[in-house]
């Protein structure tokens, strides 16, 4: 029986509640607090759990966060805001000496940048005040990292090579829409490729290096090279990888607007003058598009999310691929959401309950693959996303997936 405190009421916040609210067992208590207290509200409209409430936070403001934390007390607090607020909720965390974890690196206002140091540089002082802080347990980062974990723990000696791939094949009938917080979607695609390679990281333009991949129960979809924050903690935590490079589709449709987008300058990121205000181009952008949480209704079709690798055991090369599809329509019928926020809160309420239930312990800052990955895998089914595994030849697997 835990209390949890969970930031952020945006379409991942709405998964995690709805997630948590029904293991009661583990959650006996939930509260429920972002910038606008009324998205937390309407989240909890709809919510059937005998002691959730709601509240009003600028997270932002570590103080903010401290004192919420002192008043309300959780064992653990979930933060699925934005990545700008990553710092401040680590550091009221660690002045209340309570559990911590998200679902996406911290990033800086004015730069896009997707790594990992300002975190981990928290490590020795959560590990002092023996508190456990979880970062990245979305599904990518989050499962990505327990899939490569699992791989590794089981099935080989040593992993040489690892792609990551990403597919969307779903269509929610907008001609323009991101389906997480535009702000960090647009900046996560626009930054310069990279991947990592014999020992170093090779940079691209964006956008330039792509193929068509084959996904399970999809077929081939046109697959873009990006960069991705968790081959940053991946390269490191994994160190006979060769090779680790990050994938994700894109329709013609999205890139096009993007680009017109990009070219008019509305992705920008840096902060301009208009008519007197101060604005940023981009979050005025986030501000005409729709909400993701809103385009679950008609959303149809799946995603497909998954690890290949390549690596040698007993001395053999082996190929294997795990991953996991989910269907838009079925997780907006069951708790009102579309899959990619669907795919993000339900590990992220998965890694806090084996926090709380002690089956993850640590005491500092953690990424998900370097925890034990078969407390996740085996409960990660049971609360919505089955996941599936495969072994190939090396020849099927060039076949079928062009990857190499
Ligand atoms: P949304 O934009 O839908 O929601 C963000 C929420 O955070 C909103 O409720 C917003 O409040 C709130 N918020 C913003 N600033 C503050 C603040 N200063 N204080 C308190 N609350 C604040 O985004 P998503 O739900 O789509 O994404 C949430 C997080 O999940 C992001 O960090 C995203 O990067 C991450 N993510 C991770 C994935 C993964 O697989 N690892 C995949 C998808 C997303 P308001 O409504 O007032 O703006």
């Amino acid at each position: 029986m835990a209390k949890v405190l969970i930031i952020g009421a945006g379409g991942v916040g709405n998964v995690v509640a709805q997630k948590c609210a029904q293991v009661q067992s583990v959650f006996s208590e939930i509260l429920l607090a972002s910038r606008t207290r009324e998205k937390c509200d309407a989240i909890a409209s709809t919510i059937t759990h005998p002691a959730f409430s709601t509240a009003q936070v600028d997270a932002d403001q570590a103080s903010e966060v401290a004192a919420l934390i002192r008043d309300f007390q959780p064992d653990m607090v979930i933060n699925v805001a934005l990545p700008y607020q990553d710092l401040p909720i680590m550091d009221a965390c660690l002045e209340t000496g309570v559990h911590y974890l998200d679902t996406a690196n911290y990033e800086p206002l004015h730069e896009a940048k997707f790594e990992y140091k300002w975190q981990w540089d928290y490590h020795d002082r959560y590990k002092q005040a023996g508190i456990m802080a979880v970062l990245g347990c979305g599904f990518d980062p989050g499962v990505t990292g327990v899939f490569t974990a699992y791989a590794q723990k089981h099935y080989f000696d040593e992993i040489h090579t690892l792609d990551i791939v990403d597919c969307n094949a779903g269509d929610h009938g907008q001609p323009f829409a991101t389906n997480f917080n535009p702000e960090i979607n647009i900046r996560e695609i626009t930054q310069r490729g990279r991947y990592y390679e014999q020992g170093r990281w090779i940079e691209t333009e964006p956008l330039t290096v792509h193929r068509p991949i084959h996904y399970p129960e999809i077929g081939a979809r046109e697959s873009y090279l990006l960069y991705h924050e968790e081959l940053e903690s991946l390269v490191k935590h994994f160190p006979t990888l060769k090779s680790a490079r990050f994938w994700m589709t894109f329709s013609e449709n999205y890139i096009n607007h993007l680009r017109v987008l990009e070219n008019v300058g509305l992705t920008r990121i840096d902060t301009i003058e208009f008519e007197g205000q101060q604005i940023v181009p981009l979050k005025f952008l986030k501000a005409v598009l729709p909400e993701p949480s809103s385009l679950g209704e008609n959303y149809e079709g799946k995603t497909s999310i998954g690890c290949h690798i390549q690596g040698i055991k007993n001395g053999r090369p082996r190929s294997y691929y795990i991953y996991n599809n989910c269907d838009h329509a079925a997780t907006y019928r069951e708790i009102g959401a579309q899959a990619i926020s669907y795919t993000t809160g339900v590990p992220a309420m998965l890694g806090a309950l084996l926090v709380l239930t002690g089956e993850w312990q640590g005491k500092g800052v953690f990424n998900v693959e370097q925890l034990n990955p078969d407390p996740f895998l085996e409960k990660l089914g049971e609360y919505g996303l089955p996941w599936h595994e495969q072994f190939d030849t090396v020849e099927q697997y060039i076949k079928s997936y062009s990857l190499v």
